[in-house]
Formats: C-alpha cells, structure tokens, sequence
C-alpha cells in the first residue's frame, strides 16, 4: 500500500485555516465583501510572511458571519480531510470568530459545527472533535472570555484548550489564569510554541501553562538538553512539516527536524495546520516524509499510534479509531 492511502489522525488543524480558497471567495460574493486582495491570480491565498498570513487569515474570517455559515465550512473542511484518508481530526476553533465571544452565540455557532461534524461522520466515516483556542495577539483578558466559553461546553465534541496566533506578542505565562482555569474544567491543554521564538518557549509552555502538547515546537531542536526533556516526559509535538516549510523557517522537507525529533525519541505526529494556505494537505504530508526520509508504512503507522494516544477524545472514541486504523 502506497503510505498516502493509509488512514490518517490529524490532531493540528484550524478550521477557518482550513477553509478551501474558492469556498472563502464564494462566502464572500454572497454577502458583497472585497477581499480580492487577500489571493493571487491563481485564485490562492496571498501573503508575503506569517505575519501577512495572519492578516489575510483574519480577512478570510470576516466572511464566515454565522452558525449556518460555519457548519458549510465545517462540511467542505472534512469532505477535503476524509478525501486525504484522515479517519480522526482535531480541530482549533477560536470563539472570537464565532459570535466575538459571547458565550450565547458560541453555543450556536458549536451546534451547527457539531452537526456538520455528525453528519460528515455518518457520510464519510471521518470523526472530529473540538480544541477552543484562544488567540495570544488578541491578549490575555479575551483569552479569559475564550476559556469561559471553553469550558462551560466541555463535554464528547469540545475536548481541549489551547493558544495559537502570534508567537512574538506578549509572554506565555499572562495565560496562566486561562490554563488553570481550562484544567480545572478537565480540557487537554495544547499550546502553539517555538514556532518563531527559541526554545524558552516551549519551557514556558510545559512550567506555565502545564501543556499535554505542544503545537510546532520544532526550534526546540536547537537546544537538545530540552530535546531529551521532551522524550523522557513523553511531551507530544504537533509537527506541521509542510506550513513550517512553506513560512519559510525550513527550506525542504529534508531540512525539516521531524526526523530528528523521531531518531531522539521524542513523540511526534504530523499535521497540515491551514492546508490550503500551505499547499498542502495530509496525503501530500506523507508523501513529502516518504520522499525525504524514507519514512515507510510502519513509520506512519507507529506515528499514527501516537498521535491517538495524546488525542484528547474519550476512550470509546480512542478504541473506534483504534480499530480502523488497525484494519489498515
Ligand atoms: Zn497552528
């Protein structure tokens, strides 16, 4: 079997992030919004760098305007996920584009994600689940707001916590009341760190913030006394070969880390973090390792073992996916 076909868990994916470019633009026409600047003649998303990147992230959002708009995302989201042979995803969903907040709104905009989400089960036998992510350039005080969101819906579809956005702004521990908050409410704790900055980050974000797992995590490479930290602590690392590659901080997919990360033992899954805004999606991810490190069906299939061991679903869900994986 050909490894792209293999059935795939994907646990660092941001559903607006994920939104196919032409869907964004059809969002758009219906309700007289230029964002023509925000793609290229191509038709793709434009941007210069991950700052860019942001900008043209939160442009794109400004089209998704309510519940019915976010469960037809929801739906062209995972009809592209399951077309990739992702069978398990998490997906980051930030309350600050659903409703600004309001917990009252939250919960409708959830609702028509989570029926979207039963119905893409039903249909194409791909499960998701929910991490509510707060958003660190917007600050510490709405991140407060975000997590009362997050755990007054805590139950089978929202799992997790976690902070995503700009790396460069503020510090990690001006989250603290928000973490603590979201562990007391039983959520798994993710956090976006050492994407950008160096390796102090992800220190922070285990000491701190008490992280189950770090999203990217990749510069932590350049300080391996924290690298064999991470494998004797057993911290998961959300790694997205393919965005850290197309924002420039690695050249090829044979620069990336991943592999070394894999050789000193620490635990890694893989994920496309906005696809489309990357090129790339989670069968062109396994195809790209393939080709760059060899990475054979075994190698995937241990990484796919992992990645639903630091899942944040319940235990019945765990032992659903378990089994088609196994099937494989
Ligand atoms: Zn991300």
């Amino acid at each position: 079997m050909s490894v792209t076909a293999l059935p795939k868990i994907e646990l660092h994916m941001h559903l607006e992030g994920a939104a196919p470019p032409a869907f964004i633009r059809g969002m758009a026409r219906e309700k007289n919004i230029d964002i023509s600047r925000i793609f290229d003649e191509k038709g793709h998303y434009r941007y210069a760098d991950f700052w860019e990147f942001l900008k043209v992230y939160e442009a794109a959002c400004t089209t998704l305007q309510n519940p019915m708009d976010f469960y037809r995302l929801t739906m062209a989201v995972l009809e592209e996920s399951a077309a990739s042979g992702v069978v398990y995803t998490e997906t980051f969903l930030s309350p600050d584009f659903c409703g600004g907040r309001d917990l009252g709104a939250w919960r409708e905009y959830l609702h028509a994600i989570e029926e979207a989400a039963a119905e893409a089960e039903a249909k194409m036998g791909i499960t998701l689940r929910g991490i509510v992510t707060c958003i660190r350039h917007f600050g510490p005080q709405k991140a407060r707001e975000t997590v009362h969101c997050a755990a007054q819906t805590k139950g089978d579809f929202i799992r997790g916590f976690g902070i995503a956005g700009d790396e460069k702004v503020g510090n990690l521990e001006d989250f603290i009341w928000s973490f603590d908050c979201a562990r007391e409410a039983g959520l798994g704790l993710e956090v976006h760190a050492c994407e950008w900055n160096g390796p102090q980050e992800v220190r922070d974000a285990l000491t701190h913030l008490k992280a189950d797992r770090i999203g990217h995590g990749v510069r932590a490479i350049a300080d391996l006394a924290l690298v064999d930290e991470l494998a004797e602590k057993g911290v998961v690392l959300e790694v997205c070969p393919g965005s850290n590659v197309a924002l420039g901080i690695y050249p090829s997919f044979r620069d990336h880390p991943i592999a070394e990360f894999d050789r000193r033992g620490v635990k890694v899954t893989i994920s496309t973090d906005d696809p489309p805004f990357f090129h790339t999606t989670m069968a062109l991810e396994y195809e790209m390792l393939n080709r760059a490190f060899d990475w054979d069906e075994g190698q995937f299939s241990k990484l796919n073992r992992t990645a639903l061991d630091a899942a944040f679903c319940d235990a019945d869900t765990k032992a659903k996916i378990a089994k088609l994986l196994g099937a494989a």
